[in-house]
């Protein structure tokens, strides 16, 4: 049985980190658990007695520091959504390993178990009122008699007043209650000082290729040489490379992104290329989404008693319209999020063409990101000399930027495709 922290990859130092304040959280515990008649106690005493058989003891270490308050830092697809749930589950297990096998490591990592919430927020930002009715919630006595657990998935995505209600939580934290948090880095744009400061950091790195290979190969089945490609051209993001081993449209829609340089034949074609990029976005954003909203719908129209004539109707339906509208809010929020998510993927395959360029302009011995393009890499090196194959992966990087500055994705795209061609 693999453990909880398998498929975390290329993360050694973390996953160690990790290991050991789940063990110090498990003495915890047991420090705290009265020696008799209470049942958490000897539920743990059973569990450990029938541990014998293979399950090594926590090693508990003075120094490993479990604290309530933690983030995870790292590149996006480094998997700081993955550490904090496994962190979650080794701290839910009933060996204090995160041993994979036990009911708290597996309703944690199937996301049933009742003391672990996930947060993920589906719009552009996490509310304040959303956040004050996790905090209310996770202040209450784990059902399971171990840890409340809080994970913040895009934790930079919380509004100042969110921020707020959370650091208050975070200053007088209950007793049993931990949060995770995942933030891209600790810089002050990605998460409040006053944050960070209470909390600790468990750096993840971009993992290398052949790890991310290495996975795809033992955990998915994919043919090694396919998982090899997929690696390279995900650029270290785990779950991407994943679905371009696996999912064919996702090849269809990388490629069309990698044409883009060599369509780039004029100001006509520079504006046509930024009309196909937005659109492939949206198309695939709407594709991702589209089948949630008609479900959510339907529940709703279903729970308003839509149609129905009984002596509640009338009721609801004066409701409705309300619910209606506050539904259609949040799927238009998520759709925008699911659209700017897909055209930052397309940018980091664009980015990574012309690092590829400017890398063979520069006969700098690294392998190329995109395998399948490196000879039109090649040919642009040899045109744009380095200093313009610089220029051009700059113009991509600021496109990113803009657009999570709020600049209008078109007005972003259609500069960059100009900058891209002029050079
Ligand atoms: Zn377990």
């Amino acid at each position: 049985m693999p453990d909880v922290f398998a498929d975390l990859v290329g993360q050694d130092e973390a996953v160690d980190t990790l290991r050991r304040a789940a063990a110090a959280a498990s003495a915890v515990l047991r420090a705290a658990a009265p020696p008799t008649t209470d049942a958490a106690g000897d539920e743990f005493d059973a569990l450990a007695d029938e541990s014998d058989g293979g399950q090594p003891a926590p090693v508990v270490d003075a120094g490993a520091g479990m604290t309530h308050a933690w983030i995870f830092t790292g590149p996006p697809g480094s998997g700081r959504s993955v550490a904090a749930r496994a962190f979650a589950a080794a701290l839910q297990c009933a060996y204090g390993t995160g041993c994979g096998g036990c009911p708290g490591c597996h309703t944690t990592m199937t996301g049933t178990h009742a003391d672990v919430r996930m947060v993920v927020p589906e719009g552009l930002s996490i509310g304040v009122n959303e956040m004050r009715a996790l905090v209310l919630r996770a202040a209450s006595t784990p059902s399971g008699g171990r840890w409340q657990v809080v994970v913040i998935e895009d934790a930079d995505r919380l509004t100042e007043a969110a921020g707020n209600a959370l650091l208050k939580a975070i200053e007088e934290p209950p007793p049993r209650t931990v949060f995770l948090l995942c933030a891209p880095s600790t810089h002050p744009d990605d998460i409040s000082v006053t944050i960070r400061s209470r909390c600790r950091v468990v750096p993840l790195v971009q993992p290398a290729p052949e790890a991310v290979a290495e996975v795809l190969a033992r955990r998915d089945g994919v043919a090694p040489d396919v998982a090899r490609w997929a690696a390279a051209a995900a650029q270290g993001h785990v779950g991407r490379a994943r679905r371009l081993a696996r999912d064919p449209e996702a090849r269809t829609r990388r490629e069309a992104v990698l044409a883009v340089p060599r369509r780039l034949t004029g100001v006509g074609a520079a504006f046509d290329a930024a009309s196909a990029l937005i659109e492939a976005a949206e198309a695939e954003a709407e594709a991702s989404v589209a089948e949630t909203a008609a479900a959510e719908r339907a529940a709703l129209e279903t729970a308003l008693g839509a149609g129905g004539t009984g002596r509640g109707a009338a009721g609801a339906i004066r409701g409705a319209a309300g619910q209606l509208k506050d539904l259609e809010k949040r799927q238009k929020s998520r759709a925008t999020r699911a659209q700017r998510d897909a055209l930052d993927r397309a940018l980091v395959d664009l980015a990574g063409f012309y690092r590829d360029a400017l890398t063979m302009a520069l006969r700098a011995p690294v392998a190329p990101v995109h395998t399948d393009t490196a000879a039109l890499a090649g040919a642009g090196a040899q045109k744009w000399d380095a200093e313009g194959a610089l220029r051009r992966l700059e113009a991509v990087l600021e496109c990113r930027a803009a657009i999570e500055a709020n600049v209008k994705p078109r007005i972003a795209v259609e500069a960059m495709m100009l900058s891209l061609w002029k050079g």
